[in-house]
């Protein structure tokens, strides 16, 4: 890409975004699920990918499946 064909305006934005991520770079975010470091596109995110997602949602599911056999178990 060649810098100078970009507007001021255009340069400016695009520093601005350099900025932030090198800031972001700095403290990145990580996945919930296997706390890989999540890429500066995907800040936003939760999971780094759609299984981290899925597995996630998984585990919660067989914990509370564990939590309801206690709550039997103890319930006698
Ligand atoms: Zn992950």
């Amino acid at each position: 890409m060649d810098d100078d064909k970009l507007t001021p305006k255009q340069k400016s934005g695009y520093t601005q975004h350099q900025k932030a991520r090198q800031r972001y770079e700095l403290k990145p975010r990580h996945c919930a699920f296997c706390y890989e470091r999540l890429p500066y596109e995907k800040r936003h995110n939760k999971f780094c990918d759609q299984h981290c997602a899925a597995s996630q949602i998984e585990a919660l599911l067989v914990n509370r499946e564990h939590a309801l056999k206690f709550a039997l178990v103890a319930g006698r």
